[in-house]
């Protein structure tokens, strides 16, 4: 869908430069979703793995992050031995729902209701990241944290429309849970992509 140099804004790697590339294409179906526009996986021009690698190695970051979308909809095994082969630290964002492929150095997964991950993620996840947009989703957050491994990352971060409601409650949480940390869309306090 598009690629684009820039800062992580989320998560472990929040604030590191990383060349992020968006594949079209995902069929979760969160409503508060706001890249609606990469759903249809035939909207987007198709472009080659040796067009998306010199692209990205022509920023001076060694850090790619496939985001979506939902990139696992897509066999990424070609493109991540590509971008290995370059000195890439290759890193996916996940809602987990399809098939793992690929070699990857960090997998962040965040689940979603409305489309479930596959089991077989759970132990494969170093990041999990929960994505608060009602309360319950707290409670979901800490069924999920349960399934991941011991050194996986617990994030807990508000969605962003219900960012100023909820933060408070997911900073007391974070207090009392103390394996948990906050995550924030920092990229969009700062204004960039
Ligand atoms: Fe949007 Fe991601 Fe949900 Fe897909 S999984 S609908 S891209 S938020």
């Amino acid at each position: 869908m598009e690629a684009f140099y820039t800062l992580q804004g989320e998560g472990v790697f929040m604030g590191h430069a990383a060349y992020f590339i968006r594949l079209g294409g995902c069929d979760v179906g969160c409503f508060w979703c706001d890249v609606k526009e990469s759903w249809d996986k035939e909207a987007h021009p198709k472009q080659s793995i040796s067009q998306i690698v010199k692209e990205a190695s022509s920023f001076p970051a060694r850090l790619v992050v496939i985001t979506g979308g939902e990139p696992l909809m897509h066999d990424l095994e070609e493109l991540t031995t590509a971008l290995k082969k370059e000195g890439f630290s290759v890193h996916i964002e996940t809602s987990g729902a399809h098939p793992l492929s690929g070699t990857l150095d960090w997998i962040t997964l965040s689940p979603k209701r409305f489309k479930k991950p596959l089991p077989a993620i759970y132990e494969k996840a170093h990041e999990l990241k929960m994505v608060v947009y009602t309360l319950s989703d707290l409670e979901w957050a800490q069924k999920e944290a349960k399934k991941v491994s011991d050194s996986c990352k617990l994030l807990i971060q508000p969605e962003w429309s219900k960012s100023s409601k909820n933060l408070p409650i997911l900073i007391e949480f974070v207090k009392e849970n103390p394996r948990w940390q906050v995550s924030l869309q920092t990229h969009k306090f700062m204004d960039i992509p």
